[in-house]
C-alpha cells in the first residue's frame, strides 16, 4: 500500500496518521477542523491502563437505579434519542454475560499492557516527551464509610499493569490545600498516568505528521466507497489505495456505508474547566468516588469532568448537568472561575466496550479504528501501532480477533 485517506483526526485518527506517515504511506487526514467537537478535546487526561474491566457488566446493570441522574448520579439518556439507546442498550445487555464480560476483559487486558510504553514512544516521535506524565492517580473519598464499601470494591478489580496502594496519611494531607476537607481515605494508582493537556498532545502530533509530510484536508467524509475513494462533504472527491475510518462517535454511518453493522453510539460526558486554580501539578488526577467527579490538572487549568449520558454524539448539552458539576466543586470547596469553560462530547461506544480495530473482512482495502469508549485517550498510541502493523502486513503485537467490528453480525 502506498497511499491511505485516514478519516477523523480525534487521537485515534491523529495518532495513527502519524505513524502511517512515517512508515512511508502517503498519508492524507480528513477532519472538518472543529477541534471541540472531538471528545480528544474534551476528556480527561487520564492513562487509564488499569481499567481492564469492561463497562458492560451485570454489576452495572444492578448498580444503574443507583447511578441514575434522576438521584444524583452520573449516569443518563438523552429521551429524544431513545429510538437510537433502545437497540443499543440491548445489545449492551447481551454483552453483560459472564463469558462477554470475561472476554472483554481479557481484550482489554491485552491492549491496556503496553498502552503506556506507546504513550511515550508517540511522545517521543512528536519530539516532545513531557506531553506524558506517569505519576499514576487516586480515587479517594471524602467519609469513612464510603471509602469502608468503595475500598473493597477497588481492592478485588484487576488492574491490569497497574498497582494500587493505600494512600498515606501525608499524602491525603496534600489535599488540605485545595480542598475543604480532607479526604478519609484514597488508593494510588502507579502505573498510570495524565497528558499534560489532551489538545496540546493532539496538536503536537498534528505538528509531527505535517512535518513528516502529511497532509491534513480540513472537511468532512460524506461518503465512502470500498475502492478507497472518500467524497468530501464539500463535493470534492479523493481516492488513495486504503482508508481508515477513524471519526469517533461518528464512525457508525460511514461503516454502515460500507455494509458493516455497526451499534455505535454518543456516551457523552462534560466538563467544566477553570484557567483560575491553585491545584498543584504533581498533584495527579483524582475521582472523588462519591460525587463522580474527576479532577486533572493540565497547563491550561483545573478540569473537572463528569456524566455518562447515551444519545446522539452532536447533541447540544443539558445545562443541569454543568449545574450539578458546578455545585459538586463549590461543595468540595475547590478553588473555580465562577464563569467556567464549559464543554460536552460523546465517547464513542460500542456496546461490549471493547474498541473496533482491524480491516474490513468485505472490503480489505478499509481500516477501522474506533470505538474507544472511556479509553480512547490511554489506547490511542497503541491503536496507532496496531493499525500500522495491519497496513503494512505486519504480525500485531495482540491477537486482534477481539477487536473485528465483525463480531456484531
Ligand atoms: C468527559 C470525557 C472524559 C474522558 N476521559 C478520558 C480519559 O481520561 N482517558 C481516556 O483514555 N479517555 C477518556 N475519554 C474518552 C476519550 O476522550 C475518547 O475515547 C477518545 O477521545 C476518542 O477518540 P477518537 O479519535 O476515536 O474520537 P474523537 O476524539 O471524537 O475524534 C473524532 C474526530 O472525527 C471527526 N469526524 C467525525 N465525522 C467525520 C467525518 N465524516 N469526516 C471527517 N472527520 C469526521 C470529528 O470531527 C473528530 O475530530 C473521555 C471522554 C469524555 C467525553
Amino acid at each position: 500500500m502506498k497511499s491511505i485517506i485516514v478519516i477523523g483526526g480525534g487521537l485515534v485518527g491523529a495518532s495513527a496518521a502519524l505513524r502511517l506517515q512515517l512508515a512511508g504511506i502517503a498519508t492524507t487526514l480528513v477532519d472538518p477542523g472543529d477541534v471541540r467537537r472531538a471528545a480528544s478535546f474534551g476528556n480527561a487526561g487520564h492513562i487509564g491502563t488499569e481499567q481492564v474491566s469492561p463497562w458492560s457488566s451485570w454489576e452495572n446493570v444492578r448498580r444503574s437505579p443507583r447511578s441514575s441522574f434522576l438521584v444524583g448520579g452520573p449516569l443518563d439518556f438523552r429521551w429524544r434519542d431513545a429510538a437510537m439507546v433502545a437497540p443499543w442498550t440491548q445489545r449492551f445487555l447481551a454483552s453483560c454475560g459472564p463469558a462477554a464480560f470475561a472476554r472483554g476483559q481479557a481484550a482489554l487486558a491485552a491492549i491496556l499492557t503496553d498502552a503506556m510504553g506507546a504513550w511515550h514512544r508517540i511522545a517521543a516521535l512528536a519530539g516532545e516527551p513531557d506531553l506524558v506524565i506517569p505519576h499514576g492517580h487516586a480515587t479517594v473519598w471524602m467519609s469513612h464509610e464510603a471509602a469502608e464499601r468503595g475500598r473493597g470494591a477497588l481492592g478485588e478489580a484487576p488492574a491490569g499493569p497497574a498497582k494500587t496502594r493505600e494512600m498515606t496519611r501525608a499524602e491525603l494531607d496534600r489535599y488540605a490545600s485545595v480542598l475543604r476537607a480532607t479526604p478519609a481515605a484514597g488508593v494510588l494508582f502507579e502505573g498510570t498516568g495524565q497528558v499534560s493537556e489532551p489538545q496540546a498532545v493532539r496538536d503536537a502530533i498534528f505538528a509531527a505528521f505535517v512535518n513528516a509530510g502529511g497532509e491534513i484536508v480540513a472537511d468532512s467524509a460524506a461518503h465512502v466507497s470500498a475502492d478507497g475513494r472518500v467524497t468530501l462533504g464539500s463535493g470534492g472527491v479523493r481516492k488513495a489505495d486504503a482508508i481508515l475510518i477513524a471519526a469517533g462517535a461518528w464512525s457508525g454511518e460511514l461503516m454502515r456505508q460500507l455494509g458493516a453493522a455497526t451499534p455505535l453510539i454518543g456516551e457523552r460526558g462534560y466538563h467544566l474547566q477553570s484557567a483560575e486554580t491553585d491545584w498543584p501539578f504533581d498533584l495527579p488526577t483524582t475521582v472523588f468516588e462519591e460525587t463522580f467527579v474527576i479532577f486533572s490538572r493540565f497547563t491550561s487549568g483545573l478540569r473537572a469532568t463528569s456524566f455518562l449520558e447515551f444519545g446522539s454524539p452532536g447533541a447540544p448539552g443539558d445545562a443541569r448537568k454543568w449545574r450539578l458539576l458546578q455545585r459538586r466543586i463549590a461543595d468540595l470547596g475547590v478553588r473555580f472561575s465562577a464563569t467556567p469553560e464549559r464543554w460536552v462530547g460523546a465517547r464513542p461506544t460500542l456496546p461490549d466496550y471493547v474498541p473496533a480495530i482491524g480491516r474490513l473482512a468485505r472490503a480489505p482495502n478499509v481500516f477501522y479504528a474506533f470505538g474507544h469508549a472511556h479509553l480512547g485517550l490511554t489506547m490511542a498510541p497503541i491503536t496507532a501501532e496496531l493499525v500500522l502493523a495491519l497496513a503494512t502486513e505486519q504480525t500485531p503485537s495482540i491477537d486482534l480477533a477481539p477487536f473485528k467490528i465483525e463480531r456484531f453480525g
